[in-house]
Parts: structure tokens; sequence; C-alpha cells
């Protein structure tokens, strides 16, 4: 059923400020949006209108979208130059080089509202709930200064630079005339709604990604700045602020678009007051009602790392239902000084995920009463953003074992099948190379060789991910490189700007660089400033082994080594979050793994002995290498192809399709649009 009153102009034009940002009209007409085709955003529109249409509305504190590489909006203005990405810094064992290159791009920054692993993943379940055509709804944030821009320096360490860019400016990004309005306190504060598509790959449907935003004038300067820093952590206030804005203003605006959403996702306990805001417009008996309608994903695996928001702020930001409720739902035994937001998400939601299976056993450990609910969905990445040229043509070269890969990854386990196809193997490898000359070409003043084994550890800086601990020995690295073969390293990763233990192993980290200033011939080490999604691809496609080593069982999931597996590159890793699930032969496992019992109370980071087994899982990984760069027989029957073909294989389970899929099964029950 299509209300009648709808048309193009009503349902999309226009929604749309241009009065706001005059230079869009240059950008958008009834037939093109940006490059893409506008019909596809009116006709999926008209669909989520659609009051008998089953659909789901996403929350996510952050989204972690790469237009710089897929799905990139074409502007008939010129990029505004704040929209670009910045040239960034390099730290290497090669001074000189630093001081005279940076590594500059010419390219858009890629939409800065993430901060990490939980924005990519929110940002590839969009791109696949896209391609699956399923009727779905994102709810985000604009962060009007972005999360952070990372400078760094030596005997310093990280320092957090603030982040300029201009939402107005940014190809495909529209503001909406509408407005939503909330009480922090006593205190109105006016909510600007934006809108960006994201386009299935044939371009033929798209998911409406909402952004809520209280730069506008009407707002106290104070509250113009609400909305300004992801993860803002100045203080709790700040905390419960953006919460409530994402929760209650989430829910808000998807009423005030005429959106009526069946399923509510929570992605992460951030955006637990969704629940709130619809309970506090009901009666208590009606309540497990509305719990049938929520859905929340876990990512955290540890007791200490879930939100718990003291109820002296909660006041200044909440009123009184809005507490009560709150604390009815989240409060946990024995603190009633505090909400618990994971609590206050599991309570209110009738459906529960992990994000692995190992996830899933320590979640049911820390929540023994939801154990009915809790089911493990393991992450995944999409694969059509992830993937490299050279692997793509591969595959559509090999059309008979990979079929329509696009549409369905599963196909890439098929990829065995070739197992013994000597011609293939060489034309793997081949497709390798021509990443890997990339790599190199992008960061050619540092001179990184084509046929050295080259590893990068790229990820946050987090403590239990360990980001020194392959530099813990460099005198026995240096003996590794000297005696079985040469080693590039490369390193990339922000601290939370609050981490200080994050930020002391950046310092560690650039301190190791420097003492191996004299040993350049045989190994070389790299750390780039400001990793995002741009430089992640670049990595996780170009080097030969992809590091991990969290201490388990900290590590949730994990995602960057799923973007590598899928780019045949093998996984140099400890035993936690989805590599458990992965087997053996996508590379090198190693190290600590919990006992049971002890599960996420670990003291202990084992660096000394894990750092051990590091070593020596990677003398043999230098060894495999050596020998497949050496070609002929050693690289066709030897097992770093091998490796390679599993990884890949591994790539047809570990990608959001699979994901979504699971999802759409488990909770949202979604029936793809025609
Ligand atoms: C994929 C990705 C991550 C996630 O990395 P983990 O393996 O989960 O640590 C973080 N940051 C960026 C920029 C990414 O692209």
């Amino acid at each position: 059923m299509k209300p009648a009153h709808k048309t193009i102009e009503t349902i999309f034009l226009d929604e749309i400020d241009f009065s706001y940002a005059a230079s869009l009209k240059k950008n958008i007409n009834a037939e093109d949006f940006f490059g893409f085709p506008t019909k596809a955003i009116v006709q999926t529109e008209l669909n989520l209108h659609d009051i008998q249409q089953r659909k789901v509305a996403y929350f996510s504190m952050e989204f972690g979208l790469t237009p710089s590489f897929y799905n990139t909006f074409k502007t008939k203005i010129p990029l505004n130059p704040i929209n670009k990405k910045q040239d960034f810094t390099v730290f290497s064992n090669m001074r000189s080089m630093d001081y005279f290159h940076s590594v500059k791009l010419d390219s858009l920054v890629d939409l800065p509202i993430y901060s990490g692993g939980l924005g990519v993943l929110a940002g590839d379940t969009l791109k696949s709930v896209a391609d699956s055509r399923f009727p779905f709804l994102g709810v985000g944030i604009l962060w009007n200064k972005g999360y952070l821009l990372q400078k760094a320096c030596y005997h310093f360490g990280q320092e957090s630079a603030g982040f300029i860019w201009e939402p107005k400016h940014y190809p495909g990004l529209i503001p909406l005339k509408n407005r939503v309005e909330l009480y922090i306190g006593k205190e109105r504060v006016s909510l600007r709604l934006w809108k960006y598509y994201i386009f299935s790959q044939d371009r033929r449907h798209v998911v409406p990604l909402i952004l809520l935003d209280s730069n506008v004038a009407e707002n106290s300067p104070g509250g113009r700045t609400l909305t300004d820093r992801l993860y803002n952590s100045k203080s709790e206030w700040w905390r419960i602020v953006q919460r409530k804005i994402l929760g209650v203003g989430g829910v808000r605006a998807i009423q005030s678009l005429g959106y009526k959403v069946d399923i509510y996702h929570l992605n992460e306990g951030h955006a637990a007051f969704a629940f709130v805001e619809i309970a506090r417009r009901e009666p208590a008996d009606r309540w497990e009602e509305i719990k049938r309608r929520f859905a929340y994903t876990c990512h955290t695996p540890v007791a200490a790392g879930h939100d718990r928001l003291p109820v002296s702020e909660l006041k200044y930001v909440l009123d009184n239902r809005e507490l009560e409720i709150s604390q009815q739902l989240g409060t946990e035994q024995g603190n009633s000084k505090a909400v618990n937001l994971t609590l206050l998400a599991l309570n209110a939601a009738h459906k529960a995920n992990a994000v692995s299976e190992k996830h899933e056993k320590v979640t049911k450990i820390q929540f023994p009463d939801h154990v009915k609910k809790i089911r493990g969905i393991t992450n995944g990445i999409h694969h059509l953003t992830w993937v490299s040229d050279s692997m793509a043509e591969l595959f559509d070269r090999y059309k008979k074992e990979f079929g329509a890969w696009r549409e369905d990854p599963e196909q890439l386990r098929n990829i065995l099948n070739l197992s013994s196809d000597k011609q293939f193997k060489t034309e793997l490898w081949e497709a390798h190379q021509a990443n890997k000359r990339d790599l190199v070409k992008w960061l050619s003043p540092w001179l990184l060789q084509e046929n050295v084994f080259t590893i990068a550890w790229a990820r946050r800086a987090a403590s239990y991910k360990r980001p020194e601990l392959i530099l813990y020995d460099v005198k026995r690295l240096e003996e590794i490189a000297r005696r079985v073969g040469p080693l590039q390293i490369i390193f990339a990763g922000k601290a939370h700007p609050k981490d200080m233990a994050g930020a002391n192993s950046i310092k560690g980290i650039l301190e190791k660089i420097d003492s191996l200033s004299g040993k350049r011939d045989y190994i070389k080490v790299l750390y780039l400033e400001d990793y995002d999604t741009h430089v992640g691809k670049k990595l996780v496609c170009g080097v030969d082994a992809w590091l991990n080593n969290p201490l388990p069982p900290f590590e949730a999931s994990g995602t960057s080594g799923m973007k590598a597996i899928l780019n045949g590159v093998p996984q140099l890793s400890t035993r936690d979050g989805w590599i458990a699930e992965a087997g053996e032969n996508i590379g090198t496992i190693f190290g600590y793994v919990a006992e049971k019992g002890e599960l996420g109370k670990e003291t202990n980071f084992h660096i000394e002995e894990d750092a051990r087994s590091l070593y020596t899982a990677l003398d043999e990984m230098v060894q495999l290498y050596k020998e497949a760069v050496a070609g002929g027989e050693s690289f066709l029957h030897g097992r770093w192809v091998n490796m390679m073909i599993h990884c890949i294989a591994g790539a047809g389970f570990f990608n959001t399709h699979r994901m979504v899929n699971s999802y759409n099964r488990f909770v949202w029950q979604l029936t793809p649009l025609p």
C-alpha cells in the first residue's frame, strides 16, 4: 500500500534543506544523485513509508563508511579541500626520509563519524543490508569534529589534534528540513537531521542513514557543541548526553520522518535509551510487548568494558521518568549508584547477540540470567568494499569456480577446487604481488622491497591488543632478520584520547623504531600516522601477513584480519575472537590461551611468553615466505600458497552478507524488497 499523496517531490526532494546547502542543487535532481540513480532512493523511500512493510532501524554511535574507495559519490563542483584526507607523517628507522617526505593523498576523507572496528562493522552491515534489499534504516550522529586527527612525535607518542571537516560540502550528505527536540536537563536542544544513502552494489536499492546534529543556530553555544566529537570523554555528563541524543533523539527522528519501525536494533549499549523513550509512553504491563521489538548486539567481552553511568550525573540529563525506567532495567545487584547500559540493553531486548562463537561463551558466563536470549553471530566484513581490484579480477577470470561471488560471497569457498591448479596458483601470487607493488609505490620514499617479507599490525592501540609485542625483544627480531630473511614491519593505529596506556604504547613503538636506525639493511619498521579505513585498505591488501596479537579472551571478534584473508593474506595471530573458529590453515596461530573460569579476569598480560612464541612463529613464517618468493616448485607445492587459498576460502564465511542473513533469521525476519 503506497500512500497516494507521496510523490517523488514529497518523499525525497522536498525533505532536503537546499537553503542550508545551496550547492546541493548542482548534484541532485530527479534523475541523478551525485552520480547515482535518484530513482533507487525514491523507490526505496516509497517502500519504507509503506506501513505494511516490516522494517528495522539500526542504531549505532558510529558508522565507518568508506566513500573514498567504495560507493564514491561524484560531484560536479570541486571537492572542498577541508574534506580531503590530510597528508600524514611516517615514522621509520630511516629518519632522513621521514623529515623530507610525507604521504600525500588527493582523496576524500572518509566520512569522519567513526573511530574504529565498531563503526566499520556498522558501515559494512548497512552495505550488506542494502545488497540484500532489506527494508532498513540506520540511525547515528553527525560528529561535527569527527573523532580525532592523530599526530605522533618521538618522546611524546600520540597527540590528538582537532579534526575539521565541512558536512555541508561533503558529497552525498544531505541536510533535511526536519528538526527534533529533546531536553538535556532543563535545556531544550534542537537537532537537525541529515541523510546519507548507502547504495546496493547494483545501485537499485538504498539504506538511508539518518544522522542527528545539534549544531544549529537556535541552540545555545554549548548546545551546539553536543555532537562535536565522537566519544568526547571530558566527563560522565558528556557520555550520558551523547547516549541520550542517540537513543531518544533517534527514536524521535524516525517518527518525525514518517517511518514506522518494527525492530529497533541497538548496536552496542550506547543506544539503550531508545527503549526508555518508547517505554515511557506505555504502561509497564505493555513493556514485554515493546521488548519483543528490541534487539541488541554486545561487542564488549570484559565486565569492566561496560558503560556504567552514575545516577548522580544521570539526574542532570534525564527527566524523572527516564531515570526511573533506566534504573528499573539497568541497576546491577549491589550497585544502586549507577545504571549499567549493557544490562539495560539486555533487559530491554528480547534477543541479544555476541559477535563470535567464543564471545558467545564469554557473554553467557557474564550474564547467566540472559543465557536463553544470547546467541553468537560472528562478525564479518563487506567483501565488495575490502577486496582489491587485482583479486576481484582473478575471481572474475575463474568464473566456473567463483560464479556470482559479488552477490554470493560464499562462492569464494570454491577456491578449494583450485588447490592443485598450477596456473591458478601462479595467477593468485601475481594478484598479490600487484597489491604489494601498490603498497610499495604508495610508500616509495621509504624504499620498501617487493620481495621482502612484510607484515602489518594496524588497529586501535588498546592495551589488550598488545601493540608493541613484536618489538618486545628487538635483538631477537634482528637475529631472525639476519638468519632467516629480511623483514619489513608496518604499524598503524590510534589510541583513544583518554587511553594513557595506549598512548604510551605508541611512544614505546616509536622509541624502538628509532633504536633500529642502524639496522635498516635487513629490517625496516614504519609507523603510519592517522590510521583510518583509507590506510587500512592499502595495508590489508598489500602486506604478506597480518599480525593480530590480542590477549585472549579480550578480542570479541576483530575484523581487520578478515579484510586481509579476503585478499589472500595469511594471519599471524593469537587464538581469539574470529580466529578461534577459522581453522589452522589460514596462517600461524600462537600464544597464550585463557583457561576456563579465568575468562575476562586476566591481570597478567603474558607479554614475555607470548613474545617468545611470536618470534618462533615469525621465524617459521619468514622461512615459508622465502620458499614462496623463490618461485617454481617450492612455491607451487609449498605451504604458503596453500595458506593463501585457505584464507580466501575462509572469506566465504567471514563476510557481512553471511552475517546479515544470520541476523535476519535470528531477529529481523525481513522480506527482501522486489
Ligand atoms: C577494520 C578496521 C578496524 C578493526 O580492526 P580490528 O581487527 O577489529 O582491531 C579498525 N579500524 C579501522 C580503520 C578498520 O578499517
